[in-house]
């Protein structure tokens, strides 16, 4: 392994740009020839790919999104498609590969080294940590914070006014960001998709928090809850109860972005390093993930066939303590 190549793809999320760094670092430590491809697979189709130095990355490490840029890429779902991305690699005289990104990544990432014998190993970005085979994504650490920031905030202007509010946070399939900026921010309810909250029970929880004193109150919403957005639920309560005149604040896009935390820069930083040692080896079809504080290699289809779910019995917690 003489010259690898590095990219983000998918969904951005902070600490991308330490992995990036990592990966170019680490190649160049060891005497490798390193370069970026921009913008995803399509970049790669494209040809967008241009030589990286130890300076290229410097002063990135704090900083959010992704220099190389990330995006979806359709085309590469085709053979056509890939055929032209892997006679791109093979133009820079690239042979291995740095795929920063989730399961829809590593999908692609396995047809090329099926159909053209690039060596890859994945790296996994992504905010809602919904990836197998690690117990933490690049990015999910900031995500929380960002959106217990949010929280602590809203519930400043819920507690003045003597206001309810539904805060929507990210998480389409998965309630991490919920479970733990709610916890970490005392809501007195967190929805999410893996448990099923009744209105019934909600409201009756609100009834419970008023007995016992609450003026103000926090619900937590996962966007992928099915009692539906923030708003819904906040119009559904009001169909229902007395809680008519309640606020909805969603995070959204804000989530995605800001420096990313120490604990993000660490991960991305010791997985980057292990990712271009693994391709060095000769590894290839895996990710690395973080279990129990070490580095691991696990094959692709862990990020697939391994549950990565929050721990339920967080929700009982924040209800212990929302008493
Ligand atoms: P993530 O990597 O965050 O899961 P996506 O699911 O959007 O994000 O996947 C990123 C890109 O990976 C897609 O836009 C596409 O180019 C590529 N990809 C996804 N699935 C496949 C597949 N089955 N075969 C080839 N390429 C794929």
């Amino acid at each position: 392994m003489k010259r690898i190549g590095v990219m983000t793809s998918g969904g951005d999320s902070p600490g991308m740009n330490a992995a990036i760094r990592a990966v170019v670092r680490t190649a160049i430590y060891h005497g490798l020839d390193v370069f970026g491809v921009q913008h995803g697979y399509q970049g790669m189709i494209d040809g967008q790919i241009e030589p990286m130095t130890a300076r290229t990355v410097s002063g990135i490490i704090h900083r959010g999104g992704t220099i190389l840029h990330t995006a979806r890429c359709a085309a590469f779902m085709e053979a056509e498609g890939r055929a032209k991305a892997a006679a791109q690699l093979q133009h820079h005289g690239i042979e291995g590969m740095v795929l920063i990104g989730g399961d829809g990544t590593y999908r692609g990432a396995e047809a090329l080294h099926a159909e053209y014998g690039v060596c890859c190993i994945g790296m996994p970005g992504t905010i809602d940590n919904d990836i197998g085979g690690t117990e933490f994504t690049i990015g999910f650490d900031t995500a929380m914070n960002t959106a217990m920031e949010a929280i602590d905030r809203l519930r400043d202007t819920a507690a003045s006014h003597d206001r309810i509010f539904f805060v929507e946070v990210m998480g389409r399939h998965n309630g991490y960001i919920a479970m733990m900026s709610g916890l970490a921010g005392g809501a007195e309810e967190i929805l999410v998709p893996e448990s099923t909250t009744t209105l019934e029970h909600l409201v009756e929880s609100m009834r419970t928090g008023r007995a016992r004193g609450k003026d103000s109150m926090i619900v937590v919403v996962a966007e992928g809850d099915e009692l539906g957005s923030a708003f819904e639920v906040a119009q559904k309560v009001a169909e229902i109860s007395e809680f008519k005149d309640t606020r909805v604040a969603v995070i959204g896009h804000l989530q995605r972005g800001g420096s990313p935390t120490a604990f993000d820069r660490v991960l991305a930083s010791r997985m980057g390093v292990c990712a271009v040692e693994a391709l060095i080896a000769g590894e290839t079809g895996k990710m690395v993930g973080i279990s129990n504080q070490e580095m691991v290699l696990r094959p692709f289809s862990d990020s697939r066939t391994v549950s990565n779910r929050p721990d339920l019995r967080l929700l009982e917690t924040a209800r212990i303590l929302s008493v």
